[in-house]
């Protein structure tokens, strides 16, 4: 893997405290999670006192206070491990800084502290049955009725929202408004009456993290818990919030097509058939030496994409460009490299298997790469 020039000691601690909580916490348990379709709750428990969760968040509520990089160095080792489908981003870096950058003072202190510690895990619910593209069309509807909303509709696809403590849902709170008629609310999901767990979906790959629908009649959700406490400001909230969730899924999708890489050099020196190693036909050569290109050339696009996130220049086109270029190229650089293991490469047990469903994921979540391509289209 290249490493990132930016990272400083503390970060290589860092990654050395992630490395061991993987290690000891996380490989033993892979079967067992991917029987039971979800990690257990403590794992996020763990995984807060390690110091693993929310790395960015304030001192002031708890947090380190670190950077962009504590959240690569995470996706990195859980890449490494072959166990990026864990959601610790979608909470750390995607659920925890809505509650810090929009939520109300009294939110942030009762949300944030406990995300750090993992007694409070998340989920952020905006995709319905009828579509997830067109997040404007959503169904799902609050009705301010006294002190408190009330929330009916359905979601699906949800991630992390077995284990889930709040849901961050997003709903329509004026449907006449379109876009400025989108809020989202913070569903505390212990002793919610009418809301409901629909099935935990079974997937084609990252297996170990739970996707789930979700059901809510007439639930009663405190006026409080609006985020921000102002009606409208929901797919506003959403927008901002995009390129940097789309410049985390590009940092997945590099890392990934890097260790994928890595894997089959590996095992093309080691393997020989005709006498020679793999390595040695020029046809494998040529595939790995196109793969290695295509890495190299994903990792200093990424590389740019951080500097200019670091530089606060980093715009909805840059998201969609770098999301929807990396992970197509890592879907490519991976099934070439899959190719390599001949039939052990079609083995679940071999990480290039899993690195092979998993990633294409990353050409559909956090908006599909036609999404991607229409959002880079119109700014033309
Ligand atoms: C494992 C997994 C985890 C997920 N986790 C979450 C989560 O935690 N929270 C959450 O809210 N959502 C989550 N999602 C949902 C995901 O964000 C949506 O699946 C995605 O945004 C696409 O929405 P859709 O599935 O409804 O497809 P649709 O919107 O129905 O799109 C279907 C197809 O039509 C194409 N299409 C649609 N509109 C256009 C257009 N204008 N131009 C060109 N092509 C178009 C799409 O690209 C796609 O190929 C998850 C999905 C998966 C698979």
């Amino acid at each position: 893997m290249i490493s990132s020039s930016h990272y400083t000691p503390e970060h290589e601690v860092f990654r050395t405290n992630v490395r061991r909580f993987i290690e000891r916490e996380c490989l033993p348990n892979r079967k067992a999670w991917q029987e039971n379709c979800a990690p257990p709750h403590e794992l996020w428990t763990r995984a807060g006192e390690a110091g693993l969760l929310c790395p960015k968040a304030a001192p002031r509520y708890g947090g380190a206070g670190g950077d962009l990089y504590h959240c690569m160095i995470i996706i990195e080792e859980q890449t490494r491990a072959c166990f990026n489908e864990l959601a610790f981003y979608l909470h750390s870096d995607i659920i925890a800084p809505y509650i810090e950058l929009y939520g109300t003072e009294d939110q942030r202190t009762r949300y944030l502290p406990r995300m750090i510690t993992g007694e409070f895990t998340a989920a952020i619910a905006m995709t319905e049955p009828s579509g997830g593209s067109d997040l404007q069309a959503m169904r799902t509807r609050a009705v301010r009725e006294g002190g408190h909303y009330v929330l009916n509709g359905q979601k699906t696809f949800i991630s992390n929202a077995q284990t889930a403590d709040f849901i961050l849902v997003a709903a329509k709170t004026d449907p006449s408004a379109g876009a400025r008629g989108v809020s989202l609310l913070i569903l505390e999901t212990a002793d919610a009456k009418g809301f409901a767990l629909g099935r935990n979906l079974k997937k084609i790959g990252c297996k170990v993290q739970d996707t789930s629908e979700l059901f809510f009649e007439n639930v009663r959700i405190p006026a409080e818990n609006l985020l921000g406490g102002v009606e409208g400001r929901g797919f506003y909230q959403l927008m901002q919030r995009l390129p940097e969730e789309r410049l985390i899924m590009a940092m997945s999708a590099v890392v990934n097509m890097e260790a994928a890489c890595d894997e089959a050099i590996a095992y093309c020196k080691d393997r020989r058939t005709f006498g020679k190693r793999i390595i040695d036909h020029q046809s494998a050569r040529f595939t790995l030496a196109e793969a290695k290109t295509t890495t190299t050339v994903a990792r200093a696009y990424l590389e740019r994409c951080i500097d200019l996130f670091v530089e606060d220049r980093f715009d909805a086109e840059a998201g969609a460009m770098v999301k929807w270029w990396t992970t197509e190229k890592c879907c490519e650089v991976i099934d070439n490299c899959l190719q390599l293991f001949g039939g052990y490469g079609y083995m679940r047990e071999t990480p290039i298997a899993r690195r092979w469903t998993d990633a294409r994921l990353g050409r559909i979540a956090g908006g599909t790469n036609e999404i991607m391509k229409d959002l880079i289209g119109r700014a033309l």
